[in-house]
C-alpha cells in the first residue's frame, strides 16, 4: 500500500484505532465458524488427478529387461526409472536406487544404518561414538528435525540465506567439532524458505574439511523439479562436486515423486557413490527382497521420460503458481509497508516463509486458531520445535481451493497486525 505507514510510527491512538478494526474482522471471522487449514505441503486433489492415468497402469506385466515385475526381486529399481530420474537429478543410473513410496523412509534407514553400523568411511559405527551431531539450517524441514530428535541425534543451528545455510558457519562447526557428522540441505525450493543452493555455497559444502572423517551432507533433493515460473533452478552436482573434492562418500542424495504423481504412492530414490549405494543396499536386503515394481514400471509407462516428468510438472505449477501470488497479493495488500513482516515469494517448492515481529508468532498462531484457521504450530521449523525469535511461520497454499486461500490469507494478515500492535502497546 502506497500510504502504508509502519506500524511503529503510529500514535498510540492511531494504534488502538487499527487493532479495533482488526479486533472485529478477526471476531467476524470466528463467528462465520468456517475452517482454514494451511498447515501441511500436500497437494491438492486437482494436483493429484493429473496423475489418474497411472490408475489403470502398468499396461505390461514386465520391465524393459524382460523381468516379471510381480516377482521378487530387483533391489535398486527399475533401470528405466533410474534413468529418468538419473537426468533429472544430475546423476549416473548406476549411482541411483528407486525404492518404495517415502524418501523420507529412506533418510532414516541410512541414518539408522549409520548408527548400527557406520558408513564405509566410517572408524566406527555412530551409535558407537559418545554423540552425534547434525547441523540443521533454520528455518528448515520439521520431519528433519524430528527424525534426529527420535534417534538421539544432537542438532546444531545455522541460519538459512538466500544461497543456502550459511556456509561460514558451517565449515567452522563441521571443520572442529568431530561429532558434528552430518548437515541436512534442501538444496533446490528449500522448505521453508524456497532459497535454492548455490553452485559457490555447494562446492564449499563438498569440499569443506571436517574433523570427522565420514562426514555426511543429506541432500533431500525433494523439490528439485517443482518450479514454479519459467525461471527454473538447477541444483549443483553436489556428488560430482564432492568427489571432485576428494570426499567421493559425502553426499547422499534423496529425492521422490511424491509431490509429482502422488504423495501415498509415488517413488523414492537415493543416489551416492556407487560404493555408498551398495552399502546401502547390502543392509536394505536384509529385510527386503525388491520394491514396488508394478508401481515403479507404471510410473515409466506414465512419464516416457525425463522430459515427460518436466511436462507434468508444467501442470502442477498451472495449478500452483496461481495460489502463490494469491499469497502474495494479499499479504501485499494487508501488511505491505506496515513493517510487521516480512515473506518471500518462491519461485517453486510448496511453501510460503512468513516472519513476523520477534516474539509474535505464537500469538499469530493462537490467534489464528481462535479464528478457525490452522496455521503450522509456531517454532515447528526450528529442532525440537523451538524458535529462539518467535517470528517465524510456515505457510503452505497448495492444498486448499483458492476461495479458502484467500480467506485465510485475509485472516493470517488480520492476525499478524492484531499480534503486532499488542507488542506495540495496543
Ligand atoms: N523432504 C522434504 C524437504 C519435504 O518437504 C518432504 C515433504 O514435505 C519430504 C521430504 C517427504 O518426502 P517423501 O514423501 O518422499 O517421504
Amino acid at each position: 500500500t502506497p500510504d502504508a505507514r509502519p506500524l511503529s510510527d503510529l500514535s498510540a491512538q492511531e494504534l488502538h484505532a487499527l487493532a479495533q478494526t482488526q479486533r472485529e474482522a478477526h471476531a467476524a471471522q470466528a463467528a462465520k465458524g468456517t475452517k482454514l487449514d494451511v498447515t501441511r505441503g500436500k497437494p491438492s486433489s486437482a494436483q493429484l488427478d493429473l496423475a489418474d492415468p497411472m490408475l489403470s497402469l502398468p499396461s505390461a506385466t514386465t520391465d524393459r529387461a524382460g523381468t516379471d515385475v510381480r516377482n521378487y526381486g530387483g533391489l535398486t529399481g527399475l533401470t528405466e526409472l533410474r534413468e529418468i530420474f538419473a537426468e533429472l537429478l544430475w546423476v549416473e543410473p548406476e549411482q541411483i536406487v528407486a525404492g518404495g513410496n517415502s524418501s523420507l523412509t529412506m533418510m532414516r534407514d541410512v541414518l539408522v544404518d549409520l548408527l548400527l553400523f557406520g558408513a564405509i568411511d566410517s572408524p566406527r559405527p555412530w551409535a558407537k561414538e559418545d554423540k552425534v551431531t547434525f547441523i540443521c539450517p533454520v528455518p528448515g524441514y520439521d520431519r528433519h528435525f524430528a527424525l534426529l530428535e527420535d534417534l538421539g541425534i544432537e542438532m546444531v543451528t545455522v541460519p538459512m540465506t538466500d544461497e543456502g545455510p550459511d556456509v561460514d558457519e558451517v565449515a567452522r562447526i563441521a571443520g572442529s567439532d568431530p561429532s558434528v557428522k552430518g548437515i541436512w540441505i534442501v538444496p533446490t525450493y528449500a522448505n521453508p524458505t524456497g532459497a535454492v543452493v548455490s553452485h559457490e555455497v555447494a562446492s564449499r559444502l563438498a569440499g569443506m574439511e571436517t574433523a570427522a572423517p565420514d562426514f555426511k551432507i543429506f541432500w533431500d533433493n525433494a523439490y528439485a523439479v517443482h518450479h514454479l515460473t519459467e525461471d527454473e533452478a538447477k541444483s549443483a552436482d553436489i556428488i560430482t562436486l564432492a568427489s571432485g573434492a576428494g570426499h567421493p562418500h559425502r553426499a547422499v542424495m534423496f529425492a521422490s515423486t511424491s509431490k509429482i504423481t502422488w504423495a501415498g504412492a509415488g517413488v523414492a530414490f537415493l543416489a551416492s557413490s556407487v560404493e555408498q549405494v551398495a552399502w546401502y543396499l547390502e543392509h536394505l536386503g536384509k529385510g527386503s527382497i525388491g520394491p514396488d515394481k508394478i508401481n515403479q514400471l507404471r510410473h515409466v509407462e506414465f512419464f516416457g521420460d525425463a522430459d515427460g516428468v518436466r511436462a507434468h510438472m508444467r501442470k502442477h505449477a498451472e495449478i500452483i503458481a496461481p495460489k502463490f501470488a494469491e499469497v502474495d497479493r494479499v499479504l501485499t495488500e494487508r501488511l505491505g509497508g506496515l513493517g510487521v513482516a516480512t515473506w518471500n515469494r518462491p519461485t517453486g517448492g510448496y511453501f510460503v516463509n512468513l516472519d513476523v515481529l520477534p516474539g509474535t508468532a505464537s500469538r499469530v498462531v493462537a490467534l489464528a486458531k481462535e479464528a478457525g484457521l490452522s496455521l503450522t504450530p509456531a517454532g515447528a521449523s526450528f529442532p525440537h520445535g523451538q524458535d529462539p525469535d518467535d517470528t517465524n511461520i510456515r505457510l503452505a497454499p497448495t492444498m486448499p481451493p483458492m476461495s479458502e486461500l484467500t480467506e485465510a490469507m485475509e485472516t493470517v494478515a488480520t492476525c499478524v497486525l492484531i499480534a503486532a500492535a499488542e507488542q506495540l502497546g495496543a
